[in-house]
């Protein structure tokens, strides 16, 4: 494979035989059950070295990214080292207590001597799939806490970028044991055989093969996470801050050349203020240094859709204020400002994934949210105003798993924070306690120390006992005042008898 950026050539990365893949998981089991025995502190200190591995190979790793994705190098660095380092913090630091089990308070009346347990067991065996565009931070986003909560993995990278994904895998060499994170590269029919062999599948990519993965993991009754595609966006009050809006507007759009599930695809702009913000949005775009300031696309096929959306709404009236299409075949796609009327067009409506920023004039707030939420997407918006108060109250008329007020996108970065989205960007949800959720499975553990010969509702069935039950059902409200009080004099009679066998 050729470096998007400049065409020379990438080593090549052999895939695996799916064949093997049933052997490497029968492997991972093996080595996951003393891993699940050894306990949370022990694997968060087997872990806890990978932050300063990430740290100390920081440049090795941008510059891999520069080569294999086409990123600018500051962005690799920014976006997928120096946040990891504060995910293994922040996981291997709080994963003891995150894990803690929790007490059920049970009533000592109705479960006399009894006491209930929830513990959080691993799920066994993850499948974590990930796509090309942040191929360093997506896996470690579920690698880390997955591994911390006892868990073995399959990792299975994009074919788009299985270097990245190989020095992902290497961070962990010699830390646990063997076999316990095994590495497969390939494509669909490697993802297929990893989906085939395990507990949980951890699933972060397009639409279209999001919905595949589900129905084969719904055929094979295991859990699956999806984080799907996005068609995000920015909502423009009209009391914006104008210089704010239009740096980070220009941000959300272009960095990664827009290869981002929340990159800002729509920006809906109030009135009063869209000529003086789209005028600054332009300047800004048109000072971007191509390579230096922004990615190139990383793949041809991507650079055909963005290509397509582009020529489709121009055809539909949309018009270009800044940038536009290459020359056929390049994949340094310039970032491009688009107004757009008619929304009825791909640009608008399918995730375009590239540098294109459009802009629409609304005349209302709750039209721009109706317009957010009318789409089949739903991951991240963000508003950009002064009034706080009025900006929360908005948020939850949005039906996107991530609100950001006055900034766009980034929180995927921060792993205390829930990263999830609603509709067909999946129900898949990343970072945080939430997805820990998803890492285990609640196991309740209940002891009975009350040590009677039976319980009220163990055999014999006899008329006493349903005597107690109509009792019971009046004395807690289904009856009147005076039924209730009949209800307990016929428990005061009935219970004893049954006490005594009746
Ligand atoms: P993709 O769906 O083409 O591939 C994703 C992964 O699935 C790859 O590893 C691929 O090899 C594997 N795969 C393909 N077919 C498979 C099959 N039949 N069975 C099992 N695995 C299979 O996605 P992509 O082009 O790599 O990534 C881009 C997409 O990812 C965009 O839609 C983007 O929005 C989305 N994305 C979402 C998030 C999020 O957090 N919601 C984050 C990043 C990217």
């Amino acid at each position: 494979m050729q470096s998007p950026l400049d065409g020379s050539a990438l080593p090549t990365v052999e895939a695996t035989d799916p064949e093997t893949v049933p052997a490497l998981a029968r492997k991972a089991r093996e080595a996951q059950r003393a891993w699940a025995e050894l306990g949370a502190r022990d694997r968060a200190s087997a872990i806890a070295p990978v932050k300063e591995r990430l740290l100390a190979r920081a440049e090795e790793i941008a510059d891999l990214l520069r080569r294999e994705c086409g990123k600018p190098f500051e962005e690799a660095a920014l976006s997928e080292v120096l946040p990891n380092a504060d995910l293994v913090d922040y996981w291997t630091t709080s994963i003891e207590e995150l894990l803690e089990g929790t007490t059920v308070e049970l009533d000592a009346l109705a479960y006399p001597g009894k006491v209930g347990r929830i513990h959080k067991a691993p799920r066994g065996l993850v499948g974590l799939i990930t796509p090309w565009n942040y191929p360093v931070a997506i896996p470690l986003r579920t690698l880390v806490p997955a591994l911390l909560a006892g868990n073995a993995v399959l990792f299975k990278p994009s074919e788009i970028t299985p270097r990245a994904g190989a020095l992902v895998a290497s961070l962990f060499e010699g830390l646990l044991p063997e076999g316990l994170l095994a590495l497969v590269q390939g494509g669909a029919d490697v993802g297929g055989a990893v989906i085939e062999a395990v507990d949980l599948v951890v699933f972060t990519g397009s639409v279209e093969t999001g919905r595949r993965v589900a129905v084969r993991c719904a055929e094979r009754l295991v859990p699956c996470s999806l984080e799907l595609g996005g068609k995000d966006a920015a909502i423009v009050l009209a009391d914006a801050p104008i210089e704010r809006t239009a740096r980070g507007l220009v941000w959300g759009a272009f960095t990664n050349a827009g290869q981002n599930c929340a990159s800002i695809e729509r920006a809906y702009v109030e009135r009063p203020v869209a000529d003086k913000l789209v005028a600054r949005i332009c300047e800004l775009t048109k000072e971007l240094r191509p390579g230096a300031d922004t990615a190139v696309l990383t793949t041809a096929r991507q650079a055909s859709i963005v290509r397509r959306h582009l020529a489709e709404a121009e055809a539909n009236g949309a018009e270009v204020l800044a940038g536009g299409a290459p020359e056929e075949g390049s994949l340094a796609f310039p970032p491009t400002v688009v107004k757009v009327s008619d929304e009825d067009t791909p640009l608008m409506r399918e995730e375009t994934f590239g540098p294109i920023l459009p802009i629409v004039v609304v005349d209302g707030v709750e039209d721009a949210i109706a317009r957010v939420n009318a789409s089949r997407f739903g991951l991240t918006t963000s508003l950009w105003t002064k009034r706080f108060g009025r900006a929360h109250e908005l948020a939850r008329g949005l039906r996107t798993g991530v609100v950001t007020i006055n900034n766009h996108g980034f929180t995927a970065a921060l792993p205390a924070a829930p990263w999830s989205g609603t509709g067909e960007s999946g129900y898949g949800v990343t970072n945080s306690v939430h997805a820990l959720a998803e890492l285990t499975r609640p196991q309740f553990v209940l002891e009975d120390r009350s040590g009677a010969t039976r319980e009220l509702w163990w055999y014999p069935y006899t008329p006493v006992l349903r005597t107690i039950a109509l009792a019971m059902a009046r004395a807690r409200g289904g009856a009147g005042f005076f039924g209730r009080i009949t209800a307990v004099f016929q428990l005061i009679g009935a219970l004893p008898k049954r006490l005594l066998g009746g």
